[in-house]
């Protein structure tokens, strides 16, 4: 099926294509029809299988079309999401799908001054897309009311339980008129995020994707056995052979990004890094500069990540493992999105084989080892440009010194 066969209007079919989008994902075949009758969604879906269209589309068709009878003003569907990043991010998708429809979408974040947002919430918003704290804010304050929700969608409801932000989200759920549609989004799924879900959804329609296999079939990953501190030797390599591609790289702490960064620097790599210590405004700079190809490597802890998506991400290096077996499924998740191929690699330490194991039952069944040759391991610690640490110029430079070393004069008795 394509999306010409779709029931959906002209101008949603017509932004599908401009973007590409000729047929739907699995997410997307699976949840487009129980959305645009009015049910209830628990959907299990992880990144990059194209989960945000999923919902955009749908909710886009319908409220265009209620847009057009109904002329009252306020906000009629309500994203809760965990990141600044993704809010901006499915702000974008709405905003790509809604061309042409009237219909206007805005995405609602901390982190930066309020007074522009509070301007633009009074321009009658209709799809808002939200982290819970700046809301809240803007909600004592009079600046947002929640009594003409129609649809209220939770993406990424695992890491919002993760954040601590159940709550929330409970008092949102309160806030909002009793007839309402609502559409749950997790990737992966749990005790904890099944007993949210039923709390929130009314007989819902249930939905998985890949069930056996959490990560993307589109994604070839395996592991390679490194050691902690030859790692940057094996990411400067990938970088050089691969000069053309976008590499994600995860690291597990913000120091450790930094350390990272250094490390590329001294072998004149180009890289930026995204983590918890950024300002704001520098985190989109940063994105932007990735998103568009400007630097080819970003190096990023788990929380800055989560969710995001750049287009034509080759390669997702784990440089550290991640320490929440669930992560793994996110990092690797950043590469081969919608329909396209991608590659992930992770870089295991020998202190790290612990981590490895607990991935591996997570994922329910084993990482592909990618193995390196004693030979090609030593080579690729040659081939380095760090001359602090490049053998072969650690050579040189002793046979030099060796050379120049002017021979030892017996000092003559007197
Ligand atoms: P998401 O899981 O929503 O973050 O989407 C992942 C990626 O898939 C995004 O880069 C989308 O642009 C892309 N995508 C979503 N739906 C489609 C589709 N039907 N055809 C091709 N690409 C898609």
């Amino acid at each position: 099926m394509r999306f010409e066969d779709y029931h959906i209007s002209y101008e949603i079919k017509k932004n599908l294509s401009k973007l590409g989008f000729i047929k739907p994902t699995d997410i997307q075949f699976k949840s487009i029809p129980p959305i645009l009758k009015g049910e209830d969604v628990l959907a299990i879906a992880q990144t990059g299988t194209g989960k945000t269209a999923a919902f955009a589309i749908p909710v886009i068709d319908m409220l265009a079309k209620r847009k057009n009878t109904d002329r009252k003003d306020g906000i009629k569907c309500l994203v809760m999401v965990p990141t600044r990043e993704l809010a901006q991010q499915i702000a974008d998708v709405f905003e790509k799908l809604s061309k042409h429809t009237r219909l206007k979408s805005y995405s609602l974040f901390g982190g930066v001054e309020q007074d522009a947002q509070i301007s633009r919430l009074s321009e009658s918003i209709d799809i808002l897309i939200t982290t819970p704290g700046r809301m809240f804010d803007l909600i004592s304050q009079g600046h947002i009311r929640l009594d003409r929700i129609e649809i209220l969608i939770l993406d990424e409801a695992d890491h919002m339980l993760d954040l601590g932000f159940i709550k929330d989200i409970i008092d949102v759920k309160r806030k909002l008129p009793s007839k309402h549609q609502t559409l749950f989004f997790s990737a992966t799924i749990n005790e904890k995020i099944k007993k949210l879900a039923y709390s929130l959804v009314k007989n819902p329609i249930r939905i998985q994707i890949s069930p056996n296999d959490p990560v993307s079939k589109n994604v070839n990953h395996s592991v390679a056995y490194i050691k902690m501190d030859d790692k940057r030797f094996f990411l400067e390599r990938l970088a050089n052979e691969n000069p053309e591609s976008k590499i994600l790289v995860f690291v597990r702490t913000k120091v450790r990004a930094e350390r990272v960064f250094k490390a590329m620097e001294r072998v004149n790599i180009k890289s930026v890094t995204i983590h918890g210590d950024k300002e704001q405004d520098d985190r989109f700079d940063v994105m932007s500069q990735f998103k568009k190809g400007e630097v080819k490597m970003l190096i990023a802890t788990d929380i800055s990540a989560r969710g995001i998506d750049i287009p034509n991400v080759e390669y997702v290096v784990n440089y550290d493992l991640p320490d929440v077996p669930e992560n793994y499924v996110h990092r690797v998740g950043r590469t081969g999105r919608g329909k396209e191929k991608g590659f992930a690699v992770s870089f295991c330490g020998e202190e790290e084989k612990l981590v490895l194991k607990e991935i591996e039952d997570f994922l329910g069944k084993e990482i592909t080892e990618t193995k390196i040759d004693k030979e090609d391991y030593h080579t690729t610690l040659d081939l380095t440009e760090d001359t602090d640490n490049n053998w072969k110029a650690l050579l040189k430079q002793n046979e030099e010194f060796l050379k120049n070393k002017k021979k030892p004069r017996l000092s003559k008795k007197k």
